[in-house]
């Protein structure tokens, strides 16, 4: 009898169990079982998810007591080996437990090998009032862990993850939706890969382009680095129009032409079709695939991108945050654009930030990593002073285009103005009529949506809050209905006073409807769009909005921040920034550099083609220095007073900062735990790091729970964190209270 030919391999499982374990692989195992691969095995009596990793190394348990793997899931590794040692890293750095990072390394539709025909999704039909909560925990504890559960997710749940994550049976679930708690959404997947209808916006170059000096220098000190193989991060600092994406593009051709692959991440793909129009119609022609990596991608689609990648027959993804973990085999450039954006952040655990990751992945691999910016964050500014990134600047558009004049207006002189509160001041009035006239196109950004920002009583003062949260209503005249934004409760907006019965209710303060209404009223022929996550709600609309202003057919477009991201729209001579102040008003130690980055890319959309650009900047605070270094477009002078405020106040970049969140529904329960927390905290880690708080966050009611924070200045992340994880894990924290635990946060409300 022929011996049979065993082999050894480590896997991490996940799912249930977290453990790295050894098991056997016969030759006759069914499908691929060597490193990346998806496996399945047995483990206490059950059979268990397992991904193969490489070169665990010690630890391994004695060969003849090991157990045979059930069989690989793919005839082909998921995964490459670097994201395995990946996932661990973002295990430690962000607090977050394995499971919930290989969940979001690898695709649900990958991982759980579901039929992309049809999805079943699970969400609460309504919150349960907390008693109803006991009721139910009393008679089915299960059903209520899984309504507290749901509680916690802010979208729909595949039914058979939640099942699978809960350990439920079915009838739990459906239990549940027969009583009304819950609701069952099934979804159709229609499949599609790379005919994605995103990004099919017409490219802006034809033919190929000669190389500016500036680019071709910047391009032979990335290529040398490319080269090199070592780890060595460039941050490419490159005024809006410069170029960049044209650099990018060259990177990219090189890298295929020698077998490799890149990652190319922008902040968000729906916002970026130019882009993506661009990467794909230029690798197209050269007989590359290009995968698109988007949130909005059916299962089918996300298993038919993911598996082509990881078979290498796609060596190309544009993508969001999450393309970071692509399965590119021979990884050499990761570029991340827009690197300053705060949605690289995940706002869920993992609580990653793609352009770290990124760094940290390129390390891993010996891949080049490009971060792009126009307005660098003061991070990775901060990483180029202090030796660990490379600099490359391209300081001249393209054509050696002017940079638009910036006019400041004193809105606190505006207000003397008799006919009232005023939100669009002369100056912006009169240029916008003449653009109009001139049949150019203007664009004002205003970083707020709705018609009135509240609804005030003159009589009573009564403010219309949110029932569920600690904010105002915001008044939307569409449908005449006041809202909140963070939890999305509406109700009609009342004619009279709900507390004294007045007449005279109004609103209060000034959103993008409102503008949209005002600019109708001083140009009443222009034809005048309104862009905001309240039209971005239909897909299609967005587009054929942009593409309507691209054709002429919009003179003027009203609409918020996500505007200023990457669109070029030539004929656009105009920019209004109607309040330049909001950011600055943020709690948040970053407000000086977001306003000064606003006011910078929002400058960059006016005059890209070849007619002069202005921009009209109405604030309150006209002599802030943020305001008035980007007037001057003073890069040097933002940074180095910003750098000084920072290093007093020992705030990033000089350490990093730990934010930890406390929230549940019995405000005096969450802060008694906070404190408790801290006090372990400061015992056992006052070496380590300096501890603030707790205090009610900026944003202390959400959907009727109460939030404290604590926040944690830290030297080292990666040493400090597991050691927080550690005491976390011990520490009897009372079951209505949830805390969370966000590294390098961007969002401190
Ligand atoms: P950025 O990414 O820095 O905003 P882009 O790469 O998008 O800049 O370039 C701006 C515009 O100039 C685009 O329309 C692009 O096609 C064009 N462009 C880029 N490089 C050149 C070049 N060397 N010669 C001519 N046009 C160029
Ligand atoms: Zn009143
Ligand atoms: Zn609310």
């Amino acid at each position: 009898m022929p011996v049979k030919e065993e082999r050894i391999i480590e896997v991490l499982t996940y799912g249930g169990p977290e453990r790295r374990l050894a098991y056997k692989v016969r030759d006759t195992t069914r499908g691929y079982t060597g490193p990346g691969a998806l496996v399945r095995v047995p483990l206490m009596n059950r059979s268990c998810l397992a991904l193969v990793c490489e070169g665990l190394g010690e630890d391994v348990p004695l060969a003849n007591k090991l157990k045979y793997v059930h069989e690989g899931l793919y005839d082909e590794p998921i995964l490459t080996p670097d994201l395995i040692v990946l996932a661990q890293w973002l295990t430690r750095y962000y607090a977050a437990p394995l499971t919930s990072t290989l969940e979001t390394v690898v695709p649900a539709p990958v991982r759980a090998i579901m039929s992309p025909k049809t999805t079943r999704l699970i969400e609460l039909a309504h919150h349960p009032k907390p008693d109803e909560l006991d009721a139910l925990a009393k008679k089915a504890p299960r059903q209520a862990e899984l309504v507290r559960f749901l509680m916690q997710q802010d979208k729909p749940i595949s039914r058979p993850l939640l099942l699978s994550r809960l350990k439920l049976a079915p009838t739990s679930c459906d239990a549940l939706v027969k009583k009304g708690l819950l609701k069952e959404l099934v979804r159709d997947e229609s499949r599609e890969a790379y005919a994605d209808d995103l990004g099919d916006e017409e490219s802006a170059t034809v033919g190929e382009v000669t190389l500016t000096e500036q680019q071709a220098e910047v391009l032979l000190d990335l290529e040398a680095s490319l080269q090199a193989r070592e780890f060595r991060p460039h941050l490419l600092h490159g005024v809006t129009g410069s170029g960049k994406t044209e650099v990018y593009l060259r990177l990219i051709e090189n890298v295929l032409a020698e077998g490799g692959g890149a990652i190319f991440m922008v902040p968000e793909v729906a916002l970026t079709p130019q882009t993506l129009g661009r990467v794909r119609s230029r690798l197209n022609k050269i007989g590359e695939k290009v995968v698109v990596w988007h949130s909005h991608l059916s299962a089918g689609e996300r298993a038919d991108g993911w598996m082509a990648m990881a078979r290498g027959e796609a060596k190309v993804v544009v993508g969001a945050r999450s393309a970071v973990f692509a399965p590119i085999p021979n990884l050499r450039l990761i570029i991340v654009d827009e690197e300053h954006e705060p949605a690289y952040k995940q706002a869920e655990s993992p609580r990653y930030h793609g352009r770290d990751v990124a760094v940290y992945r390129a390390r891993l691999c010996g891949a080049l990593c490009v971060l792009g910016s126009a307005t660098p964050a003061l991070e990775s500014l901060y990483n180029v002073e202090s030796g660990r990134y490379r600099l490359n600047r391209l300081t001249r558009r393209v054509d050696d285009r002017q940079l638009p004049t910036v006019h400041l207006v004193d809105m606190t002189r505006e207000k003397l103005n008799p006919k009232g509160a005023v939100t669009i001041s002369n100056i912006l009035a009169d240029k916008m009529i003449e653009r109009f006239e001139q049949q150019e196109q203007s664009i004002l950004f205003l970083n707020r949506r709705g018609y009135n920002t509240s609804m005030l009583c003159p009589e009573c003062s009564h403010v219309a809050e949110c029932p569920h949260c600690s904010v105002t209503l915001t008044y939307h005249r569409t449908d005449e209905r006041i809202k909140c934004h963070v939890c999305g409760y509406q109700e009609r907006a009342p004619r009279r006073c709900p507390k004294c019965g007045s007449a005279k209710y109004r609103g209060r303060g000034y959103g993008t409807q409102k503008i949209e209404e005002t600019v109708q009223k001083i140009l009443p022929r222009a034809r005048i769009m309104r862009l905001d996550t309240d039209t971005m709600t239909k897909k299609h609309l967005f587009r054929k909005i942009l593409s309507d202003f691209r054709t002429g057919k919009i003179d003027i477009l009203v609409g918020t921040q996500m505007l200023a991201k990457g669109l070029d729209f030539p004929n656009v001579t105009l920019v209004g920034l109607v309040d330049a102040d909001i950011a600055l008003h943020v709690p948040d130690f970053r407000a000086a550099e977001r306003t000064f980055q606003l006011l910078v890319q929002v400058s960059g959309r006016a005059g890209r083609g070849d007619k002069a650009g202005e921009v009209v900047v109405q604030t309150f605070m006209p002599h802030s220095p943020p305001i008035q270094y980007a007037r001057r477009a003073d890069f040097e002078g933002f940074l180095q007073e910003e750098l000084d405020q920072r290093r007093d106040f020992h705030y990033p970049p000089f350490r990093h900062l730990v934010r930890h969140l406390f929230r549940g529904r019995n405000p005096e329960k969450v802060n008694f735990y906070a404190e408790q927390w801290s006090r372990l905290l400061e015992e056992k880690l006052e070496a380590e790091i300096e501890i603030r708080g707790p205090a009610p966050a900026p944003l202390e009611k959400v959907k009727d729970t109460y939030r404290f924070h604590l926040w944690y200045f830290v030297g080292n992340v990666s040493r400090v964190l597991p050691m927080i994880t550690a005491l976390r894990q011990d520490f009897p924290m009372d079951e209505e209270v949830i805390d969370v635990l966000d590294v390098d946060p961007v969002d401190l409300v």
